[in-house]
């Protein structure tokens, strides 16, 4: 065959990191038969979906079986039961929606990887580190990316700076995967402000917002003035709900959001119609389910579950004086590795010091290196037998 490929693929690095990861699990295993390995790095929820989404799903599932309650495809956009569920959701934070600007979607990926289609070729802005998702996807379409640094300075929470070229892209993730940072209302209101006065849409990715429960944080970038001209947002039921193994998230795309004369809610819907054929009609079931007051009561008791284990951790690292952000409104923990050590070797230093497994900071940018991700979806046993461990040698 010689067919020409898409030669933007060749700038992607390896997409190594949990494959190296397993990899040195295993070979260490294999020398250590007996050793008693806890994963903290574990970036997947671990507890069961809620009764009332099972129950939802279920009697979905049934009227799927049933003649009169037969339903094909779906909208592409969402049912409006649901887009009414997530509107009621953003009521709770004093933000009213169109209910035409949300979008459901099969979860935040596939958006986060998508909505490059619809933009032409911008600088764009990524924060380093960060969730690999958008570095790639914009890799794959030919983009030149430039880097917002987090690092101790800015507790790996960047603010806007006078480098951004106008008309950029900016993406921000908060709360942050890996760093567990969240940006304020005050530090938030900068990035709005910023965009809206350098011409820049924000693509806001709040995939772990129901980790929020300080009232200092904001839990949509729509609680701050002047949001809806400069922002998408891209959000999940995965880490809220428990939903990754079912797939739902929605984006939202607010009609105000307009760029050389054509409205980005317009340009998305063409893109969704073309390409994708929406979400299963159980599944949105599950998800209006689960914005419901007591599908909501069920996600805070596991969200209050895997916070316990956060809160635990970030004791530690306070008691040892180790640098560290996250743990209190997100599941995940980032540290500095001790004594100057690169992540991978601490990696390798906690695999057969204490039998603890994270995540190398450096997989999620160059300037992750020399520091750890740990995560709060294991059990309370396995966390607090972790921490014994983790005491001894750091
Ligand atoms: N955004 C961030 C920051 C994530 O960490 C993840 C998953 O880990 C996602 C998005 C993907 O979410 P979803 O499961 O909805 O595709």
């Amino acid at each position: 065959m010689n067919i020409k490929i898409n030669s933007n693929f060749d700038q992607l690095s390896e997409n190594y990191l949990f494959s190296e990861i397993n990899k040195r699990i295993n070979n260490y295993k294999g020398k250590n038969k007996d050793a008693d390995i806890i994963k903290l790095g574990i970036g997947d929820v671990t507890l069961p979906l809620g009764k009332k989404v099972i129950d939802a799903l279920l009697k979905a599932s049934n009227e799927m079986g049933k003649k009169d309650t037969f339903r094909g495809y779906p909208p592409e956009y969402g049912y409006d039961f649901v887009k009414e569920a997530v509107l009621k959701y953003y009521k709770k934070f004093n933000v009213n929606l169109d209910l035409e600007s949300v979008f459901i979607s099969d979860g935040a990926k596939s958006d986060l990887g998508n909505i490059v289609d619809i933009f032409g070729d911008n600088p764009i802005y990524i924060p380093n580190p960060v969730y690999p998702v958008y570095l790639d996807s914009n890799l794959m379409s030919g983009r030149n990316i430039n880097y917002i640094i987090g690092n101790e300075k800015n507790n790996f929470l960047p603010l806007p700076n006078d480098e951004i070229k106008p008309n950029s892209i900016i993406y921000l993730c908060s709360p942050n995967n890996p760093t567990g940072g969240a940006y304020n209302y005050k530090e938030l209101k900068e990035w709005v402000d910023f965009a809206l006065n350098n011409g820049s849409l924000i693509i806001y990715d709040s995939a772990y917002e129901a980790f929020i429960f300080n009232n200092d944080y904001p839990h949509s970038i729509y609680e701050i003035e002047g949001a809806k001209k400069c922002a998408i947002e891209i959000c999940s039921f995965s880490k809220q709900a428990g939903f990754t193994g079912l797939r739902c998230g929605f984006t939202i795309i607010p009609l105000e959001l307009e760029s050389q004369n054509h409205k980005i809610n317009k340009l998305w819907k063409r893109r969704q119609a073309t390409k994708f054929n929406g979400v299963s009609y159980p599944v949105q079931r599950a998800a209006e389910a689960a914005l419901s007051d007591d599908g909501i009561k069920e996600c805070i008791e596991n969200i209050n579950y895997y916070r316990e284990n956060a809160r635990m951790l970030s004791e530690l690292f306070d008691e040892k004086n180790i640098f560290y952000t996250g743990g209190l409104n997100s599941p995940y923990i980032w540290f500095k590795c001790p004594n100057k050590m690169t992540s991978w070797e601490f990696f390798d230093y906690l695999l057969e010091n204490a039998n603890v497994v994270g995540t190398p900071g450096a997989g999620f940018g160059t300037f992750g290196e020399g520091y750890f991700r740990i995560t709060s979806f294991n059990t309370h046993e396995k966390t607090k037998e972790a921490i014994e461990r983790l005491r001894k040698v750091l």
